[in-house]
């Protein structure tokens, strides 16, 4: 077994009562000719004044034996030197005699537990701690000799060697000095000159003490304790990935771009083992200004989605950059496709930089590893790197910038087409409705022209192409004119207009047979067809045909019942007011007729109303030309209380009708029809039988 040898420092620690040279008195001294360390009291009387035979150990001189061997003594025996009083470096020296024989007597000693530290700056400037210790252990002294004055070696009985240094007082510990590579030593505080005069139990007692509290300067395993700790400390490091073990990197580089390096080749790995990576939805929306000033923007998106991937390269020079990471897959299509990855450490990104990723013109992707909140071990960056898109940011998209163009061609084409469209339309407006109702009828006119020479059979001419084309246009600008035009041309109403332009006219629009032959086909109406019969009579009572008295009466007859029905409140031939308005514009002669609410929802019999006087001499509303009527001059507060009556009786389930009838008996100036109209000019009734 290796010899190896331990110091052990003995210092001063600070003593209650500190002695004065005068008390100095010395309990050891050495034999002059062996050299051991002898006690006063283990000197017999022979052995007493000059007859001892012992020397100081600091000074050499000769010293006298003061009531050696005696068992009662008014001063306590003690070596004295021949010239007075001890100097103070010979009673420290003396102690430590005492102390080295102590050693020698010593059967086992605790050697204390030896820990070793070791603190690693991580490249991110971050520390990181590592402790090894090595335990307490027992050990015994098999020997001790004196090297020289102040030291004594141990010999441990495993063979190891403990060197012992004993510091007295005034003397600076300079054991570095002492060092040869393997010399353990350890530190224990133990003193003083007053060991000097002390008795051996006491001196072992308190260098048992001593030993207890010492610690170690060096310690055989330091070494390797070291090589442990820094070991344990690197490993932190690395798991933190701040640390590079191969640093195979220029020497200057700084720790913030050793590891800016480090972390690009973590993601090189990680993206090597992982083969996939989950990158960030694309977004891109374009605003544009119509010269009107009105903004509009569109935009568009594509999520976030992840790939798998065939390549990844680490740092490749491209031109004059160096993208951190470039990863390459492959679509379905079979082409391949590559992805520049920047890996963001601490500062960010310069325009510059990106300005120079989106010059190859393929996607360049941003991993900010600061957005983290610094420190990520390395389950945490994996996670980051590949599943994550919360750290991540596209740079540069080249789809983005095609979608981009795309959407401002989509958007300048959409302002171009407004452009044309709010042109056609004030072309449009520009043309009075009235004009446009007579363009319609003319090229229904024109239609059945044409038509009427084809038979059955569709005319494939220009004329006929052009009539209809006509008539598709004054829809469309009736509609842009505010008339429910849409379904014009469409059954029923198409048949409808028809009839009525054939009376008109005085002569057959779409229809073959004189004006009785179209009367003859209205008689024939069935159900709701039969809801259109109102307007039919007024047409005919404005634009009266040449009829036989027979057919006459038939027509007489007709009426008659309509108006019968009517009264009697059937809803048989009650006739919906939607398109009256647009009847009245392409018949102008049938509009105050048309105003009439006799055939309409509207229409409230006689028997049901309050003021005789305001239906006087309307026997027949058919016959009849009035002007419309209103509310007269209804305040606001007669509305509201309408609202809450009439909600009211709603939600008990009445009629309007019912409920004006009631409502009317309460209160003054409106009649039951005043308050039917009213409920539907508000909103609050569709018809007198039905609530909005
Ligand atoms: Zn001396």
């Amino acid at each position: 077994m290796e010899s190896r040898r331990t110091q052990l420092s003995v210092t001063k620690e600070t003593s209650d009562t500190p002695i004065t040279s005068e008390e100095w008195v010395m309990a050891w001294a050495v034999d002059a000719t062996t050299g051991q360390p002898r006690y006063i009291l283990e000197l017999g009387e022979d052995n007493r004044g000059g007859q001892c035979n012992c020397k100081c150990p600091s000074c050499d001189q000769m010293l006298i034996a003061v009531n050696a061997g005696k068992t009662v003594w008014k001063r306590r025996p003690h070596f004295r030197h021949p010239t007075g009083a001890a100097r103070e470096k010979c009673v420290i020296v003396s102690a430590r005699k005492a102390v080295d024989a102590m050693f020698a007597r010593q059967q086992q000693i605790v050697l204390p537990c030896r820990r070793r530290s070791r603190e690693l700056e991580g490249l991110s400037g971050r520390y990181f701690n590592a402790w090894v210790e090595q335990s307490a252990e027992t050990v015994g002294i098999t020997d001790c000799t004196f090297e020289d004055k102040t030291r004594a070696l141990l010999t441990l009985n495993d063979g190891r060697r403990l060197l012992v240094q004993l510091v007295g007082r005034g003397e600076a510990s300079n054991g570095g000095n002492l060092d040869n590579g393997i010399t353990a030593r350890i530190e224990i505080r133990a003193d003083d000159p007053a060991m000097a005069h002390m008795a051996p139990e006491d001196i072992l007692s308190r260098l048992e003490l001593s030993w207890s509290q010492g610690c170690w300067i060096r310690h055989w395993s330091d070494d390797a304790l070291d090589v442990d700790a820094e070991a344990q400390a690197r490993a932190q490091a690395a798991a933190a990935l701040d640390w590079i073990e191969d640093d195979d990197l220029p020497e200057d580089l700084s720790p913030a771009e050793r590891r800016e390096t480090l972390l690009h080749r973590e993601v090189k790995a990680i993206l090597v083992r992982e083969r996939r990576i989950r990158v960030p939805e694309l977004n891109a929306i374009v605003d544009w200004r119509y010269a009107n000033g009105h903004v509009v923007s569109k935009c568009w998106s594509q999520p976030a989605e992840e790939i798998t991937l065939s390549s990844v390269k680490l740092e490749v020079h491209l031109g004059r950059s160096v993208p951190d990471v470039i990863a390459t897959w492959v679509t379905e299509d079979g082409l391949s496709h590559s992805l520049l990855i920047e890996v963001t450490v601490t500062n960010p990104i310069t325009g510059e930089r990106i300005e120079r990723l989106s010059s190859f013109g393929w996607p360049a992707l941003e991993i900010d590893i600061g957005r983290m909140g610094g420190v990520v071990n390395r389950e945490e960056f994996t996670r980051l790197v590949v599943d994550e898109v919360a750290g991540k940011r596209w740079l540069y998209h080249p789809t983005l910038e095609e979608e981009r163009s795309r959407l401002l061609a989509a958007l300048k084409a959409d302002e171009a087409w407004a452009v044309e469209v709010e042109q056609r339309k004030q072309a449009i407006l520009a043309v009075t409705a009235t004009d446009w109702a007579n363009r319609y009828l003319d090229a229904v006119r024109r239609r059945w022209r044409e038509q009427s020479l084809f038979g059955d059979q569709l005319p494939d001419t220009e004329n006929w192409r052009q009539s209809q084309a006509d008539v598709v246009e004054a829809i469309h600008s009736l509609g842009e004119h505010g008339y429910p035009a849409t379904l014009l041309d469409e059954y029923p109403l198409r048949r409808v207009i028809a009839r009525i332009l054939s009376f008109h006219d005085g002569t057959g629009i779409e229809y073959r047979q004189d004006s009785w032959g179209i009367i003859n086909a209205i008689l024939c109406d069935v159900a709701e067809a039969r809801k259109w019969h109102t307007l039919y009579l007024i047409a005919l009572k404005i634009y009266p045909p040449p009829l036989s008295d027979v057919h006459r009466d038939k027509v007489k007859a007709w009426r008659n019942n309509v108006v019968k029905s009517i009264r009697h409140e059937e809803d048989t031939y009650v006739r919906e007011t939607t398109y009256d308005r647009m009847i009245g514009l392409l018949f102008p002669e049938m509009r105050p007729a048309l105003r009439e609410p006799f055939g309409t929802p509207l229409y409230i019999p006689e028997r049901e109303r309050d003021d005789d006087s305001w239906i006087e001499n309307r026997t027949d509303s058919l016959d009849q030309v009035s002007e419309p009527r209103s509310l007269p001059n209804a305040p606001h507060n007669i509305d509201s209380r309408l609202l809450d009556a009439s909600g009211e009786a709603a939600s008990q389930g009445k009629s309007p009708i019912l409920f004006a009838k009631g409502y009317a008996g309460q209160i003054e100036g409106l009649s039951v029809e005043q308050i039917v109209n009213r409920l539907i000019e508000i909103g609050v009734a569709r018809n007198k039988w039905m609530w909005s």
